[in-house]
């Protein structure tokens, strides 16, 4: 259900279309933006349509024109079929592993997958009769060796979580296609203007937007977007599992999408500049940022990715809990704190030593992610390098 006066012909870039897509003020008494529509009940003026359903809406968990407008604008930033939003993204993950897995399968997922991605396949998929095999995120094309004959999907998130690793996204969707496979992309790091998992050969595209299409830490929010050949399996998983978002954090998805593209060259450029710094530190052992020329999969970000958001990782030299503490406890500028694509800086430490099971981390210092949000820069390094000091002496 397209806007009739929508403007983002498909003639003009995503920085563009990020500005128009989903709203058509004409049929909005000219107002700029598409409003909020709360609703439940959706009335029928006549018997005839109560039985056909031919009319725009019939229930507000199925769509409102807000959420009709959203779907719409990520369905065409995504390059895909259809769009279908959640409540948050980690229901826009289990959502889209339950359009596809039945009892008996089985499915491949990368180790270095979001942990509560991890946990919904550990404790909820197996309870399901639904069997998860992880795998090196650097795999590549041998993917082949792992897929069994029930094999239903693979799963990839590209750049890993808290681990950046790069995943040849292209190479193993050559094989999910000759084997018949599903192949999902958690495309969250990257954002629909950074990467088009679906352009690369995926047949979803799942975003917390939650983090960079909200964008301001104040919504929870995700999407699951398919092409053609998905998109089936994805409107049925949604009808089954009456899974909608509310009308305030779908209006807070359109308002973040209009400076998607300003935010993400600032959080890009900032971050580069602060992944160089901290590897020009002393107390820092290596920065894993896939737009450096020094991580290992830097020629797939060169290759699949139009650009880099704000997050990525840094390995301290060892030092003591004590001095951690002193480094992180009194920073001004940077916040202690889980998500991240909001405008704040953000810092956490983290350990995948205890999750890990097809790969090893073999770093002996702590290891910190890092959020470089909208802060000038010189005012971040100031603020790290008095924790460095703090660190040092305490
Ligand atoms: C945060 C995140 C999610 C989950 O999003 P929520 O909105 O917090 O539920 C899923 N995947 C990735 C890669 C994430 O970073």
């Amino acid at each position: 259900m397209a806007n009739s006066n929508d403007k983002s012909g498909s003639d003009v870039t995503p920085q563009t279309k990020v500005l128009h897509l989903g709203r058509a003020p004409a049929e909005q008494h000219g107002f700029v933006n598409t409003p909020v529509y709360r609703g439940s009940t959706v009335l029928y003026p006549t018997l005839e349509k109560l039985k056909t359903r031919t009319q725009p809406y019939t229930y507000g968990r199925r769509a409102t024109p807000t959420t009709n407008a959203l779907e719409q604008a990520i369905t065409e930033l995504e390059g895909g079929a259809t769009t279908i939003l959640t409540s948050s993204g980690l229901a826009a993950v289990s959502t889209a592993l339950l359009a596809f897995v039945q009892s008996g399968d089985h499915i491949l997922v990368t180790d270095s997958v979001y942990q509560p991605t991890r946990a919904f396949c550990d404790k909820l998929l197996s309870r399901l009769g639904v069997e998860t095999t992880y795998y090196d995120p650097m795999i590549g094309g041998k993917i082949a060796d792992l897929i069994k004959p029930n094999t239903r999907l693979i799963f990839v998130e590209s750049p890993g979580s808290q681990t950046f690793e790069m995943q040849d996204l292209p190479a193993i969707a050559q094989i999910a296609r000759a084997k018949d496979l599903w192949l999902l992309a958690d495309n969250t790091w990257a954002s629909p203007l950074l990467c088009n998992p679906l352009k690369l050969g995926a047949d979803i595209s799942i975003q917390a937007a939650t983090k960079y299409i909200v964008g301001h830490a104040d919504a929870m929010l995700g999407t699951v977007t398919a092409n053609a050949r998905a998109s089936r399996h994805l409107d049925n998983a949604k009808e089954a599992l009456g899974t909608c978002p509310g009308s305030e954090e779908t209006y807070l998805g359109l308002r973040g999408l209009r400076t998607l593209d300003v935010r993400l060259q600032r959080h890009m450029v900032s971050a580069l500049e602060m992944a160089r710094w901290l590897e020009a530190r002393v107390e820092i052992a290596r920065v894993i940022h896939p737009g450096l020329p020094s991580h290992p999969g830097h020629a797939i970000w060169k290759r699949d990715f139009s650009g880099a958001s704000g997050l990525f990782a840094a390995v301290l030299k060892p030092v003591s809990e004590t001095a951690l503490a002193a480094f992180l406890d009194h920073l001004k500028l940077f916040g202690m704190g889980y998500s991240w694509g909001g405008y704040e800086s953000l810092v956490i430490p983290f350990d995948p030593v205890p999750y890990r099971t097809a790969t090893k981390w073999t770093d002996a210092g702590p290891a910190l992610r890092f959020h470089i949000g909208l802060d000038n820069v010189d005012d971040l390094k100031a603020d790290l390098a008095a924790g460095f000091a703090r660190m040092g002496s305490a």
